[in-house]
């Protein structure tokens, strides 16, 4: 700010203005007219339904390939083109084709907010997992996300990105998991593009009806205490829970590549990696409370990312 005003003045010029223009009140209407939509639960639940019809979509699968065709088709559709960044990556069970999608949303400055989720799901022989929060709902919300986004005024240019191949193929260990996002920061390392990259936030397992997410303790703490600050404003701090908890996820990656980072995901979820993981363990509702607390706490992101600290 370089600029400063006597606050008399200011109330003096703006009567002024009222008194010989009333054109300007409509005009004032008008502009109040455009903010952004709100998080639409009821879309976002549209999208987690559709999924879930899927079936089990483990990376590799001809069931993922139907599922980036989804929601290609629903970007598409509002006017939103996804790049497809895909590779294949060697897994315990051989090679694998793995593919992320990037969807770019312009803002004001070319510096970047990256916000992800994964929508692979796990692969289970002896039954079959669709992931109706792991993995479906962070592409639901992701999705829903996109519409508010693209109607929004962004400070930051927000990349959001659909990682492949979080899960572990066998077991999480070794390299055995985070397929996606360890491939998205290497090749932006190599390509430069990291250096516009300013701040990751994950979406990861946002869909349980008894939502409790706990503070991510690898998680940037400036960027967590935003999002958790927010939520206590908002008074839902019964679903941003103030006690801590340490998450390995796709933003570990980023994290070791110095970008800012935070993990919003529910990991104390009953049905977690079980066949239970269906509809029924899971609420629009959730997605609501996450995607409201995230966009009232973009102001915030957005000041402290384009001051340049
Ligand atoms: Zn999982």
């Amino acid at each position: 700010m370089s600029r400063r005003r006597s606050p008399q003045r200011t109330q003096s010029t703006l009567r002024l203005v009222f008194s010989a223009c009333s054109a300007c009140v409509a005009l004032i209407v008008v502009a109040g007219a455009q903010t952004p939509p709100k998080f639409d639960s009821n879309r976002a639940w549209g999208h987690l339904q559709h999924v879930v019809s899927i079936g089990p979509r483990p990376a590799g699968s001809a069931a993922i390939e139907q599922t980036r065709k989804y929601i290609k088709d629903q970007l598409s559709a509002i006017g939103l083109k996804a790049t497809e960044q895909a590779w294949d990556d060697e897994t315990p069970l051989g090679k694998v084709h793995m593919v992320n999608l990037i969807v770019s949303i312009p803002g004001a400055s070319r510096n970047r907010l990256a916000i992800t989720g994964h929508y692979d799901t796990k692969l289970f022989r002896e039954f079959p997992f669709v992931g109706a929060s792991d993995g479906g709902s962070s592409t639901a919300f992701l999705l829903e996300l996109a519409r508010v986004l693209k109607a929004r005024k962004n400070a930051l240019t927000i990349d959001l990105i659909f990682l492949d191949g979080e899960e572990a193929v066998i077991d999480w260990r070794g390299n055995d998991h985070t397929y996606g996002s360890r491939h998205y920061v290497e090749a932006a390392r190599r390509d430069g593009s990291l250096a516009s990259l300013k701040a990751m936030v994950l979406i990861d397992m946002i869909g349980d009806r008894d939502l409790g997410i706990r503070r991510d303790s690898y998680s940037t703490p400036w960027l967590t205490d935003i999002i958790w600050q927010t939520a206590a404003k908002m008074k839902l701090s019964n679903y941003f829970l103030p006690a801590p908890t340490t998450v390995e996820d796709d933003h570990l990656p980023f994290l070791s590549a110095g970008v800012p980072s935070v993990d919003i995901i529910d990991l104390d979820y009953e049905a977690w990696h079980t066949r239970r993981d269906t509809l029924d363990a899971v609420s629009a509702r959730s997605l609501q409370v996450v995607g409201d607390v995230l966009l009232a706490s973009l102001p915030q992101i957005e000041q402290r990312l384009t001051a340049g600290r």
